[in-house]
């Protein structure tokens, strides 16, 4: 208990100095990140991308008959062609380029589901979804007449397959799937759910948020009709984002924006609109941020995602076993398929002071909700503390959380 935990921790990755963030302390101490299921640090080569983008290639784009019009144009193009690769999506024009997750799903229930849901159509989420993965498919049933069947969470917080067959029938339309519990860490079983969807005759949308920066996400070998992420999650700049869609889908779908760039003609009597992907991206979009992400993309390919998924692991394994040690320490989330995150309860210490003390030994997690609040209601808490790995992590860290706990432990002992 008292040797160091680091000693039997194999370190897989040591990333930690491609972080400018990191190298500067906080609070007169070593950063110590934990929040990267919020959002995760951006190496050197996403800042000097971003930079160098305004400093020699920054002009709009798709209309300019300039040279540096058509040069952003061509970075910004690329950028959709790393996320093409990323996800591994069959062509490019089934990446649009949105402000994140949140704005992806919002695209989806609007345009896709004002033509395809109906009254007394049902959409089926699982226990565990983000806001994000609820609220737009509630505000999208208010104006149908549509419901939401909700598969119920296990104990250890995963969906048993047999629970979500039974909510699957004829008025499924739609069933939306986080990948990987933002609140929990499960990993859920998304190929075998969008089998199951579609034998329904559902089309299925993945909320990839908290999966694409852990493990690698093949598209085609899901089969899943839509798939989301945000760049911010992924060491990427925020406010920009990707939805996938299934070309055979997109190529349907009006558009939910109107303005510039996604039009064909215009007149005052009738518009027409572009091709797909840029009937989706209305107006001058982040174009910096399509290159910041570009560069999060090699980043993390360079690093690579099976490399990340072995190294988060073990954190994982480690910090679970470390804070299961603590007394009075609860998990809540033990999945046998878990991504680096774990969510726990102190007896005798809301999750919030437990955040607060924390910090002041320079350790960043979360607490609360977690944008999760019916999957709180499940498990009959008010919130969680909540400390999610990235690749950038040590045992170091382990340590420095389960002892910065001890900390908190005395104090309210
Ligand atoms: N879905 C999940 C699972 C998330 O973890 C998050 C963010 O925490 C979101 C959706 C929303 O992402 P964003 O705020 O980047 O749109």
């Amino acid at each position: 208990m008292n040797a160091p935990a680091v000693a039997s921790v194999p370190v897989l990755l040591d990333l930690r100095n491609d972080f400018p963030i990191l190298q500067h302390p906080v609070k007169g101490r070593r950063l110590v990140y934990l929040d990267n299921g919020a959002t995760t640090q951006k190496p050197a080569a996403v800042i000097e991308a971003e930079s160098r983008y305004y400093e020699r290639s920054n002009a709009n784009i798709h209309r300019g008959v300039h040279w540096l019009s058509q040069h952003s144009t061509d970075l910004y193009e690329q950028g959709r062609e790393s996320v093409r690769r990323l996800l591994n999506a069959a062509r490019s024009e089934e990446i649009v380029f949105t402000r994140g997750t949140t704005e992806g799903i919002n695209l989806v229930a609007h345009s896709w589901g004002r033509g395809a849901v109906g009254p007394g159509d049902e959409i089926v989420l699982t226990g565990m979804e983000h806001h994000s993965n609820i609220v737009p498919w509630q505000m999208l049933c208010e104006q149908v007449g549509a419901s939401i069947k909700v598969v119920p969470v296990t104990d250890s917080g995963e969906i048993r397959l047999e629970d979500y067959r039974a909510l699957l029938g004829p008025r499924t339309r739609l069933v939306g799937i986080a990948h990987v519990s933002n609140a929990l860490g499960t990993i859920n079983p998304v190929q075998e759910m969008t089998r199951l969807a579609h034998e329904a005759g559902a089309k299925v949308l993945v909320d990839g948020a908290q999966a694409v920066a852990h493990k690698v996400v093949d598209v085609q070998a899901l089969d899943c009709d839509f798939y989301v992420f945000s760049g911010h999650k992924l060491y990427g700049p925020t406010g920009i984002g990707a939805l996938y869609a299934r070309y055979g889908i997109l190529k349907d779908m009006p558009p939910w924006q109107g303005g510039g760039d996604m039009i064909h003609t215009v007149s005052f009597e009738r518009s027409t609109y572009a091709d797909v992907p840029q009937r989706f991206e209305a107006g001058t979009p982040n174009i910096a941020g399509v290159v910041g992400l570009d560069a999060a993309i090699r980043y993390v390919r360079g690093v690579g995602l099976d490399a990340i998924a072995a190294h988060e692991h073990a954190l994982l394994e480690h910090a679970t076993e470390q804070l299961l040690a603590l007394p009075g320490v609860r998990l809540i989330g033990t999945a046998g398929q878990k991504a680096g995150i774990a969510s726990f309860v102190v007896d005798g210490i809301h999750p919030h002071d437990l955040g607060t003390i924390l910090d002041t030994e320079g350790v960043a997690i979360r607490a609360g909700h977690h944008c999760a609040m019916p999957l709180m209601a499940r498990f009959g808490i008010p919130g969680t503390a909540r400390a999610s790995f990235a690749a950038y992590n040590t045992p170091d860290d382990v340590a420095a959380l389960i002892s910065a706990l001890r900390k908190a432990q005395k104090l309210f002992g």
